[in-house]
């Protein structure tokens, strides 16, 4: 028979949404600035921990990042031409030639208007 267990009770702070432009280690130091506060105000705390999310995206398109696997780079349907190799990224002509570029390997024949 299943049983719910139920453990590992926390409280999870989030900073103000208006404050989302900020550089990474200014909202490092937001939460710090937290942390000090809570600690000083509120008694029973056993751990606090800074947590925050992190994805990869495309500096061009936006698109989240993704790259040629190896068995992608060998298995040519997946390539842009006969230059693409494990690494490329996918998501549009402006990275895959950044990273062409970065590589000395040749910029695809067309740029796609972009
Ligand atoms: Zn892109």
């Amino acid at each position: 028979m299943k049983k719910v267990i139920r453990d590992n009770y926390r409280v999870e702070i989030t900073p103000d949404p208006w404050r989302s432009g900020l550089s990474h280690d200014q909202m490092r130091g937001l939460l710090a600035d937290l942390e000090k506060a809570v600690r000083r105000h509120v008694d029973g705390i056993g751990d606090m921990v800074q947590r925050w999310d992190t994805r990869e995206e495309c500096s061009h398109c936006g698109i989240r990042w993704e790259e040629l696997n190896a068995a992608e780079a060998a298995d040519g349907s997946f390539d842009q031409d006969e230059h693409s190799v494990e690494g490329e990224p996918v998501c549009c002509y402006a990275a895959i030639n950044e990273f062409r570029s970065e590589r000395g390997i040749p910029a695809l024949a067309e740029d796609g208007g972009q």
